[in-house]
């Protein structure tokens, strides 16, 4: 992975997933982390349709957080994880 990781203590909001391909398999992954003070959010995608890497910062106004490949323009929807009971 080529992304930058920032320390945990730093960020407001740090989540990993793991993204399936149309097989259910599991291909590809999504970093998706705030820094406290800062605005946008920073992303790292490997695409498990494409299998490309994305990466850039986006500003989100509302939940659930919706992102796509830059390259193939599969859509990802980062859905707030229910706390187990
Ligand atoms: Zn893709």
């Amino acid at each position: 992975m080529s992304i930058k990781l920032p320390n945990i203590e730093d960020t407001a909001y740090f989540t990993v997933r793991n993204l399936k391909d149309n097989d259910d398999k599991v291909k590809g992954k999504i970093v998706l982390y705030r820094v406290k003070g800062k605005e946008e959010y920073e992303f790292y995608i490997l695409c498990p349709i494409c299998g490309k890497e994305s990466q850039g910062s986006k500003i989100f106004k509302r939940r659930p957080f919706r992102l796509e490949c830059l390259h193939c323009g599969y859509k990802i929807v980062v859905e707030k994880i229910k706390p187990k009971k």
